[in-house]
């Protein structure tokens, strides 16, 4: 099936937006990429309800080995890891990749780490804290791995959805199904994302999670470490393709506010 879309590129901070066609479409080098994160779709498309799926999963791996997202249709969530495409169907079983064979939003980087720590017995809540103390700039997005063993980890995942498609909001609170593993050991992977970059990213971590066993995955809600090791990437670039038939009439478009000025 042919995908449309269109692609710019965001430097942050100098937010320089390049059409599609203005920068090269081959990945001969993966190191092109090295600080790149590159999006399919942006999550207040997908938060709206938007799950029609127009960019080839396979072709993710162009331009990232790690990463997260979702299927067509809403139909499992995405795990990317070591170059390899992970599904977590709707009871966060790992299962193969759709026929469709398309996303409506994933995003994907290298993962090449700037700083990696180890860490022993720690919730959600010190985790957080303690990468918002390690985070050298506020105003780039961060791809975030954890490996290791989880005492608790709880995931959830989502069915295929219908149309009429209904907010991403409203089918998480009725349809996802939650599950919480004990004394797993596993990766997760993901992202912590600005404030001001939201439209593309939650703000704040976002992480999925597959288990060793490449048994289960899917969104991680909370979790308590037992032993991991903690690895950061700053993306400086953001790169979006955007839908462009979506509406049939409407031109793809992407409008980012400024950074937030830091004052002296
Ligand atoms: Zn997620």
């Amino acid at each position: 099936m042919k995908t449309f879309h269109s692609r710019y590129f965001i430097c942050i901070p100098f937010f320089l937006l390049l059409l599609n066609g203005c920068a090269s479409t081959k990945n001969q080098h993966a190191h092109e990429y090295d600080d790149v994160i590159t999006h399919a779709g942006l999550m207040v498309d997908l938060s709206k309800g938007e799950y029609d799926g127009f960019y080839a999963v396979t072709n993710l791996v162009r331009y990232g080995d790690h990463g997260l997202g979702t299927f067509d249709g809403l139909n499992g969530e995405m795990i990317v890891y070591s170059g390899v495409i992970y599904r977590a169907d709707a009871a966060c079983h790992l299962a193969p990749i759709p026929v469709s064979n398309l996303t409506p939003y994933a995003v994907v980087t290298y993962f090449q780490p700037d700083r990696v720590f180890d860490v022993e017995k720690m919730s959600q809540t010190l985790f957080e804290r303690a990468l918002d103390m390690r985070r050298k700039l506020d105003r780039v997005p961060q791809a975030i791995q954890v490996s290791g063993i989880f005492k608790s980890i709880t995931i959830r995942s989502v069915p295929m959805q219908e149309k009429p498609w209904r907010p991403l909001a409203k089918v998480v609170e009725t349809d996802s199904y939650k599950v919480t593993l004990t004394n797993v050991t596993g990766v997760m992977v993901g992202y912590h994302y600005p404030e001001y970059l939201s439209m593309m990213h939650p703000a704040g971590y976002h992480l999925h999670f597959i288990d060793n066993q490449r048994l289960m995955g899917g969104h991680v809600l909370d979790f308590e470490i037992a032993q991991a090791r903690i690895s950061l990437d700053h993306s400086p670039v953001v790169q979006v393709f955007l839908p462009a038939t979506r509406s049939s009439n409407e031109k793809p478009r992407l409008t980012i506010p400024p950074p937030p000025v830091k004052r002296p």
